[in-house]
Parts: structure tokens; sequence; C-alpha cells
């Protein structure tokens, strides 16, 4: 009782496979084209250099780095390996190499600053690191090996190790190790703060990632997309693009353009050239393209735009549709902890009716709307926490028992910290995020980092991050701020002491000053408090 179910139902091609010895690259490389196909079937373009990497040409480079990785690297089962890469063709290589000899891929945001990649690699405990050439100087303080994805042309560093472009060319494909792996074992750690404090490794099995596929292989039929075009700019070191184009579209065959990181024209100019069909997006790209739509030009080979990692709002939906008539536009919602997508539209009539919905569960997803107060299940219609069961849902927190235990509830509920309602239908309305996390532009912005940043300056007595709603970037960081007494401390100045120490979109972006940050009895920052003294001002101010 209370508990929805996915109204799909997966046919006798989607069954997810309960093989236990199962690993998803021997996973993703047997739901390859035929290989009578295979040879001209294109799975990558790179949109830059329009280099094509055909579904052959994937396999044979996948093999071929496993190989290298083994042989002249010494990576085994186990060992994490820290990638730090903006989209390349290479990027999917390295991380079916990486599965395939059952090590732990663990991916990063290059734009993440020195200290934030050591605080990554240490946490993760990699064996190896695998980097952009333009990223090395972040590695300096570690003492771990070093891989450049390909050649360094720059001559800025004295690094002379072997790229992954070189493995793969002078390695023997047939060489690439069997390696006996069980579903169940860890295959990649990718970071997310939760639902309170820092940055913390979700751990993600290989059943995790099998599950996933199988479920996007299904929707990709369902949405008769096989012959489509698909363009990627979403990073792969995010679940979205990672599980998305790193992995799951192989397993339909589909040719994806490659963009190595997002950007406006550029992505106007692949649809063009490449009759692009598909486009996985996050809201702040939807506004983009509802408010310099004039400019877009010809974009009629598009069918269909996805818009997931952040809240779509109703009014640029709704304009979308009126700029863009023969796009379906559909939103989806997922995290890092459910390994990608938990819900999304089967079909553009499902998405029309339903405005401001992200659709509904993923085949094999169970949902509760639970009550705060009382912990109890909800009918349709009434808000409370979303709490999620499914196969694609991580093992836990690397190494964090604590953050474990309270993400899942003692029947294995994943808690997701979003405020939602179902309707009778089952379609899925996010309403609010109860947990603590900032979502900038699409990605993760953890309060608590920002906060042990500020308490950190001399002239800073507490501090309390919370968000603050854009029509651009969907949130910003804003910072509550308590000077020590006296303190001349300006906005300006804690603006830029944040900004010396974090990733760009990490950036306190606001300051107010406060006599007191508002807690709770047992020291909890009132977080609520905060954003309603903030809207008073905005209010204020109009
Ligand atoms: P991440 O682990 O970075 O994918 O972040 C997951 C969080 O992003 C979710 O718990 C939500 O708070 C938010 N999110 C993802 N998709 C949506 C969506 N379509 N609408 C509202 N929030 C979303």
């Amino acid at each position: 009782l209370g508990i929805y179910h996915s109204v799909y139902q997966l046919g006798e091609n989607h069954i997810i496979p309960t093989r236990l010895d199962l690993d998803t690259a021997t996973f993703v490389l047997s739901q390859f084209p035929h290989p009578d196909v295979a040879d001209s079937r294109v799975a990558l373009i790179d949109s830059a250099t329009n280099q094509r990497v055909t579904y052959a040409q994937l396999r044979q480079s996948i093999r071929a780095l496993a190989a290298g990785l083994y042989h002249a690297l010494g990576v085994r089962k186990g060992d994490a390996v820290f990638l730090l890469s903006p989209n390349s063709v290479l990027y999917p290589t390295i991380c079916l190499a990486i599965f395939s000899l059952g090590a732990v891929l663990s991916p990063a945001n290059p734009v993440n600053t020195e200290s934030e990649i050591v605080k990554q690699v240490r946490d993760s405990g990699a064996k190896l690191v695998i980097s952009a050439p333009e990223e090395l100087h972040k590695f300096g303080k570690l003492q771990v090996p070093i891989l450049l994805t390909c050649r360094d042309q720059s001559n800025n560093n004295d690094n002379n190790s072997v790229s992954v472009e070189e493995l793969i060319d002078c390695c023997d494909p047939l060489e690439c190790p069997e390696t006996q792996l069980s579903q169940s074992d860890m295959a990649a750690v990718l970071y997310s703060s939760g639902t309170t404090g820092t940055s913390k490794g979700v751990i993600l099995t290989h059943a995790n990632f099998i599950s996933i596929m199988t479920l996007l292989k299904w929707s990709v039929d369902v949405s008769h997309s096989q012959n489509d075009v698909f363009l990627c700019f979403i990073p792969m070191f995010h679940i979205y693009g990672l599980a998305f184009f790193g992995l799951g579209l192989f397993c339909s065959g589909i040719t994806t353009v490659l963009m190595q990181r997002y950007d406006f024209q550029a992505m106007l100019d692949a649809v063009k050239t490449h009759k692009v069909n598909n486009i996985a997006a996050v809201p702040p790209v939807i506004l983009g393209l509802v408010k310099h739509g004039k400019a877009a030009g010809d974009l009629s080979s598009l069918k269909r735009v996805g818009s997931g990692a952040a809240p779509l709002s109703k009014e640029v939906s709704d304009r979308f549709k009126e700029r863009f008539p023969w796009v379906e536009l559909r939103q989806g919602y997922g995290l890092t902890e459910t390994c990608g997508a938990a819900t999304f539209f089967a079909s553009n009539e499902e998405a029309k009716g339903h405005a401001g919905s992200c659709g509904r569960l993923v085949p094999s997803f169970s949902a509760k709307v639970v009550d705060f107060e009382t912990g109890t299940a909800l009918p349709p219609y009434k808000e409370g926490e979303l709490w999620l069961k499914s196969p694609t849902i991580m093992k836990g927190y690397l190494g964090n028992e604590e953050a474990t235990t309270a993400t899942f509830d003692r029947d294995g509920w994943l808690k997701t910290g979003d405020l939602c309602y179902f309707d009778e239908d089952g379609f899925v309305y996010i309403v609010d995020r109860i947990k603590e996390l900032i979502k900038h532009n699409g990605y993760q912005v953890a309060p608590a980092e920002l906060e042990a940043i500020l308490l950190s300056h001399r002239d800073i007595v507490d501090a309390a991050v919370i968000p603050l709603e854009d029509e651009e970037a969907g949130q910003l960081p804003m910072a509550y701020v308590v000077r020590v007494a006296g303190s001349q401390l300006t906005q300006d100045q804690v603006i830029q002491f944040v900004a010396g120490q974090v990733a760009p979109y990490k950036k306190v972006r606001r300051v107010g000053f406060i006599s007191a940050i508002p807690r709770s009895a047992a020291g909890k920052i009132l977080r609520k408090d905060l954003i309603s003294l903030s809207l008073q001002k905005v209010i204020s101010k109009l």
C-alpha cells in the first residue's frame, strides 16, 4: 500500500540480464551492431575534427587499451582509475577498457581545482590517473602514475609518459585479458553530496550499469529513435553523460556527435552539419534556445530534446514549444545515486498532456512518497519526500557507512531528498529540493563545502550557504556570513576568497551579512529561514 510501481512493462527483448558473472563492458560489447554492419556503422563523430569511429574500431580500441592497461601499466581488478578529461571520442573507450578489467572508474570535472582533484584522487584510492594533457599540472602533489589521454602537443610539460592513443596503437586487442567479474562488483565511483554534507563517492556496480543500459535501450526502442543521430555535450564525468552517451547508446547502435563541452553556437552548427535529431540537454540550454531561437536558423532536423539534471519550468517549456512546435520536449529526472534516469516520458503524447512533470517511473522502479513528520506513504497529489527502489540504485557511499545508513531506510528505499507528488496516472511532479544540494547549471554545489571554506577565513565567525533562484543558471550559491566584531570584510572580498579555492561553477555569487546564523537546538542550520530572508530582500527591492 502506498507504493507506486512503473506502469511500463519490459518486453522479452529488454530483460535485465541476471547472469552473475556479467560485467558492464562485456554487456555493452555484446549489444554492438552485428559484425556485418559494425565496420560501417558510425558510433561517434567528433564535431570539431569530424573524426569518425565505427563500432568495429571502438571494439578494437577498447580491447587494445584494456590489454595496454593490464600488461604495460599493471591495472588489475579492483584498482581505482581516476579520469580527468573533457568529452572526447576516447572517453567511452577509456571507461569500457577500465570496466573490462574489473578496475573502478572514478571520473571528475576537469574544471575542478587542484585541491578538489587531489581530494577525490585520495578518497577514491586511485592507483592510476588518466588525464588530458592540459590538466596534468593539477597532479603535481600526488605520487600516482599518470597516463595522458593523448599526445601532449604543448611542450609545456616534461611528462614523457605514454598516452592512451599510443597504447591503443601499439597494443594487440587479442591480448586483452579475461577477467573474472561479478555483477555485484564495484564498477565506478562518482561523486555526489547526497542529501547532506560534502561530496561522497557513490558506489555503482556492474549490475547498476547493466540495468540502466537495458532500460535505456528499451526507451530508445519505444521512442523509435534507433536511426537517429544524437548530439552529446553533456559531460561524461557526470552520470547523465556517462550512462547515456558514454555507454548506453552504444547498446542501440546509435550514432553520437560529440562536443568537447557545451557551446551554444557550436551546438547549432553541429545540429545543421550532422542533421542531428536528438539532443539531451539541461534547462539552461533549453532557455538559450528559447531566448536566441531566431539566431538558431535551420533546426528542422531536430525531433526530440530531453531535459534533465535540474527543474525545467513550465513557462520555459511552453515557450520552447511555441518556438519549436515540431520538436518534442521531454523532461526526465534522476540522480547519480540511481545511476541515471528514474523517471521519463515514453512518448510525446504523454509529455504533451503533462507539462511540468518529469514523466513516469522508468521500468523496474518503485517509489513511495513519504510524509516527513509521520513517515507514512502518501496517496496521489500529496506532497512528500520521494523514495526509490530499483536495480540501478547505488550500493552506498564509499567508506562512509554513516551517510549510507542515513540515505537508505531499513527496507532499502533510497531517500532522494526531493519533494514531489504523483498524479493518479503515475506522473511525477518534483516540487522542491529538501536536501541542501544547490544546482548551478545542472552541476552540484554542496553548501557544506563552501561553508567550510568560509569558516577558514579569519574574519568569519559563522556562515551558511543557500540557493538563490536564477532564471539562467537555475540556482546561485549565496552565503550568509557573520563577521568577527569590528571586521570591515566586504561582499567582494568574501566572493574572491571562495573563488580562489573552488571550481568556477561553485563560486559564491551573493553575500549577505547577518548577526547570527539561525540554527536548530541541535545546531543544524535552518536554511529555510535564510531562504525566506533572501526572498524578503528580493521582494523589498521590487
Ligand atoms: P545529480 O546526482 O547531480 O544528478 O543530482 C540529482 C538531483 O538533481 C536530484 O536529486 C534533483 O534534486 C535534481 N534533479 C535532477 N533532475 C531533475 C528534474 N528534472 N527536476 C528537478 N530536479 C532534478
